[in-house]
C-alpha cells in the first residue's frame, strides 16, 4: 500500500513480498481504512442522521455538492442503493431505461430496477462499454400510448466491465443534449468518476455537469469502509432523501463513516493516478506472457481484464491457481480475469502477481 508504506519504518519487510499476505486484485472495494480515516472515524461528532442531526454527515454532503459544483447530495449506504434511488425518482413503474448491457445497474444490482423500481432495461452492446447517441436513439420508444416508455438513461463512466474505460466529455454532453431535448433523464452510475476525472485531466464537476443525478463511491478507489453519495438538485436529493428511508437507508450515528468519506473525498483523488500507473504496468507485464491477450493501450484507469483464451485453459481455472498461490483475482468469463489496481497494492505485489501467473500459464 503506497499510502501506508511510506510511514512504515525502513526494515519493515514490504507486505508484497511476503507470500503468506494476499496480492488482492479482486477490486479496489478491498481497500482498507486508512490511519487518518480511522482517527477521523474514532473522533467523529454524530447526532441522529435520520432526524438530520448527525454534522459530520451534513458536512459531507455539504462537501459533496460543492464538489460536483451541484445543489445537495446524500449519503447512502451502497452504489446499488444510490443508483436504484435514481432510478426510483426518474421513473414510473412501467417504464424502460436505457443502459449498456454490461452496465452495473443491468448486471450486478439484483435486477432491483425491475424487482422494486418496476423498470424495465433497454440494453445494447457498446464498444469499450461507451454508448453514444447514436447507439441509444434506436432504443428509445415512440411516444405511442400501447408502447411502454422510455424515461431514462443511466451511463456508467468508468465502465466497469469494458475495463475501466472512460467517456470522453463530449460523447456524454451529447447524449444529455439530445436526451433533455427529447424529454428523457440522464443518471451517471460514477461510481469510480474520480478515475475517470483523474484519466480525463478533469473535474468530477466539469465531467457531470449535465447528468440529472450521479452516484459515485466513496468505498472504491476513494478508499472510504462504505458508503456512496448522490448528487443533483435540491428537488432530486429532497426526493431521494424520502427514497432512501423507503428502502430501509436511514441511518443514525452514521458520522462515524461520513468521517471516513470525508477524508476519503478530501485525500484520495490525489493518489489514483498511482492506481492508474499501476494498472498500465499491470497490462504491460501481461501482454508479455505467452497465452494472454490484452492491448496494454486500451488500459486508462485502474481495471485490466485481459483474456486467457491462448493458455487453453478457462479463467476460473487460472483465477483459482491463483488464489492458491494467494494472488487474487476474479474470472468475468469464461476467459476474462479482472484484475483491479488499488492503494493497498504496490509495484512489488504487481510483480508478484505477474511472475505468478506467468508460472501458472
Ligand atoms: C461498485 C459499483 C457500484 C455500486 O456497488 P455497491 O457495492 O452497491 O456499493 C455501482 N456501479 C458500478 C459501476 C460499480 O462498480
Amino acid at each position: 500500500m503506497q499510502g501506508v508504506s511510506a510511514t512504515k519504518s525502513a526494515n519493515e519487510p514490504d507486505p508484497a513480498s511476503k507470500p503468506d499476505v494476499a496480492v488482492d486484485l479482486r477490486s479496489d472495494t478491498v481497500t482498507k481504512p486508512t490511519p487518518e480515516m480511522r482517527r477521523a472515524m474514532a473522533e467523529a461528532e454524530v447526532g441522529d442522521d435520520v432526524y438530520g442531526e448527525d454534522p459530520t454527515v451534513n458536512k459531507l454532503q455539504a462537501r459533496a455538492a460543492e464538489i460536483f459544483g451541484r445543489e445537495a447530495a446524500l449519503f447512502v449506504p451502497s452504489g446499488s442503493m444510490g443508483n436504484l434511488i435514481a432510478i426510483k425518482v426518474w421513473t414510473h413503474h412501467g417504464n424502460e431505461v436505457i443502459c449498456e448491457e454490461r452496465g452495473h445497474i443491468n448486471q450486478y444490482e439484483m435486477a432491483s430496477m425491475s424487482a422494486i423500481a418496476g423498470c424495465m432495461p433497454r440494453t445494447t452492446r457498446a464498444p469499450e462499454g461507451i454508448l453514444t447517441w447514436d447507439l441509444i436513439a434506436p432504443l428509445i420508444r415512440p411516444k405511442i400510448y400501447y408502447r411502454a416508455q422510455t424515461a431514462l438513461i443511466s451511463l456508467e463512466n468508468t465502465h466497469n466491465m469494458a475495463g475501466g474505460t472512460v467517456y470522453p466529455l463530449e460523447v456524454t454532453e451529447d447524449i444529455c443534449d439530445h436526451a433533455h431535448a427529447s424529454g428523457l433523464r440522464v443518471h451517471l452510475d460514477g461510481a469510480r468518476i474520480f478515475n475517470a476525472a483523474v484519466a480525463l485531466g478533469r473535474s468530477v464537476a466539469e465531467l457531470t455537469r449535465k447528468s440529472d443525478s450521479v452516484m459515485f463511491c466513496l468505498s472504491k478507489g476513494l478508499g472510504a469502509p462504505v458508503g456512496s453519495m448522490l448528487v443533483g438538485s435540491r428537488e432530486f436529493i429532497e426526493k431521494a432523501h424520502i427514497l432512501r428511508k423507503l428502502l430501509g437507508g436511514g441511518m443514525r450515528q452514521v458520522g462515524v463513516l461520513a468521517a471516513a468519506g470525508l477524508v476519503a473525498l478530501e485525500r484520495s483523488p490525489q493518489n489514483l493516478h498511482r492506481d492508474h500507473q499501476n494498472a498500465r504496468y499491470l497490462a504491460e507485464g501481461l501482454a508479455q506472457i505467452p497465452g494472454i491477450g490484452i492491448d496494454p493501450k486500451k488500459v486508462q484507469t485502474n481495471i485490466v481484464i485481459f483474456d486467457v483464451r491462448g493458455t487453453g485453459r478457462i479463467a476460473g481455472e487460472i483465477s483459482a491457481a491463483l488464489g492458491q498461490r494467494k494472488v487474487l483475482a476474479g474470472a468475468t468469463d469464461q476467459y476474462a480475469i479482472r484484475m483491479v489496481t488499488h492503494y493497498d497494492v504496490d509495484r512489488s505485489g504487481i510483480d508478484r502477481a505477474l511472475a505468478t501467473l506467468r508460472s501458472i500459464v
